[in-house]
């Protein structure tokens, strides 16, 4: 390789667009009021640039102003949707519906409904990712509170039908919350058109700072409230309290109307990108097979195993040089396969062997092509080494 290192994990964290952050300094400096101060310019000028960011913001997804709360970003959203919403309509039922392929922000945060007297129910996935809409229908009951399903998946870039499942849970009464942190400023992203009641999103994975993020909740049929996750002095209407941090606000803002005017430009462009990348790998690399639904699927992302070739050791060949993402997720105690993969039914061997490229605003045609490279390389060298693969060409091996 000839340039330093490659960066193809946009779906963890994308690099701040510089002219987020042009637009963010003022906000630390000559600007640093703080947007609660009612009796002087620099509050006035904070509150201002506040105001303008969650107009931003709310325009990205076809939402009112009202409908945006700061948070610090999408785990906490996640958080404050389902436990605010347990919270507050727990009088009414008790049960949650999710899916297996959930974001551990959703999974984990069940968990503790489940801890609290909640019950909750996790859909399983088809092959390819996405849920039954028959499945769905049948999990929902009397006292179902709320549908936490989200809109497109971080592993695989699976979107999942939101306007069928919004459909679904307006025929029954029940709240719907999406978790769109990977959907919002790459794909076209209305949640009130889709349905959907509570929508968490967050500023670094659209190339705005870390630390900020949004729940956007419904004001209007339905008008949506919660129990907030901290109090204090009210801030957010009072729905997540403490002083607004202005310059990430800023910045979210700013990605948010760089994402209006170019995601569609640039979902194509990646798009080509990342075609050519999957094309080139799966006809190259024996035993290759995508992971998730090749149709409903974000533009930038694909997801590939490849049979007995460990992951950790394909990104070893190129000695991590370029940044990829391996379907095995390490936990406090272990090495688990990915519970996305796992829940697609694939074995925890070639969840193991996977690969998810993430694709992003600042990757190139070279990149595209020296990570084909890398990669092909990668496989076959680590195959070369694996007495099971030559048992498995040998055909002594089904799996
Ligand atoms: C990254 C991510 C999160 C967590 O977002 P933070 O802003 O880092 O808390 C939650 N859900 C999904 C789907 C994500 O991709």
């Amino acid at each position: 390789m000839a340039a330093s290192l490659i960066y193809f994990d946009n779906n963890a964290t994308t690099p701040c667009d510089p002219r987020a952050v042009e637009a963010m300094l003022p906000y630390f400096f000559e600007k640093a009021g703080n947007a609660a101060s009612r009796s002087h310019p620099f509050g006035w000028e904070a509150e201002e640039a506040v105001k303008q960011a969650r107009e931003r913001v709310a325009q990205l997804i076809g939402a009112e102003a009202r409908e945006i709360i700061f948070t610090s970003g999408a785990t906490e959203s996640d958080n404050l949707a389902i436990k605010g919403v347990f919270e507050l309509y727990r009088p009414k039922g008790q049960h949650v519906i999710t899916v297996k392929t959930e974001h551990k922000a959703v999974l984990d945060t069940c968990r503790r409904i489940e801890k609290l007297g909640g019950e909750v129910s996790y859909l399983d996935v088809g092959e390819d990712g996405l849920i039954s809409l028959d499945a769905l229908e049948s999990a929902i009951r009397p006292d179902t509170i709320l549908v936490s399903v989200m809109w497109a998946n971080n592993e695989t870039g699976v979107i999942q039908p939101m306007e069928e499942i919004g459909a679904i849970c307006d025929k029954h009464g029940v709240l719907l919350m999406s978790d769109a942190t990977q959907a919002v400023g790459k794909i076209t992203v209305n949640p009130r058109a889709a349905g959907v009641h509570l929508m968490a999103f967050s500023a670094h994975k659209m190339y705005g700072p870390k630390g900020i993020g949004a729940l956007y909740v419904s004001r209007r049929q339905p008008r949506v409230k919660l129990s907030p996750l901290i109090d204090g002095g009210g801030h957010e209407q009072g729905m997540r309290s403490g002083t607004l941090n202005v310059p990430a606000i800023v910045g979210f803002g700013r990605a948010a109307e760089l994402a209006a005017g170019e995601m569609e430009a640039e979902g194509q462009r990646l798009r080509r990108l990342r075609d050519e990348l999957e094309r080139a790998l799966l006809s190259r690399v024996e035993e290759a097979h995508l992971n998730g639904n090749p149709e409903h699927r974000l533009p930038h992302v694909s997801n590939i195993a490849f049979r007995h070739a460990e992951a950790e050791s394909v990104m070893m060949s190129f000695k991590q040089r370029i940044a990829l993402s391996s379907g095995s997720a390490c936990t406090s105690a272990s090495i688990e396969p990915s519970h996305v993969l796992t829940a697609m039914g694939r074995s925890a061997e070639m969840a193991h062997s996977s690969l998810r490229f993430s694709l992003g605003r600042f990757n190139t045609e070279e990149e595209t092509a020296l990570v084909i490279e890398a990669v092909a390389g990668g496989v076959e060298k680590v195959r070369s080494m694996s007495p099971v693969w030559e048992l498995f060409r040998d055909g002594m091996l089904d799996g």
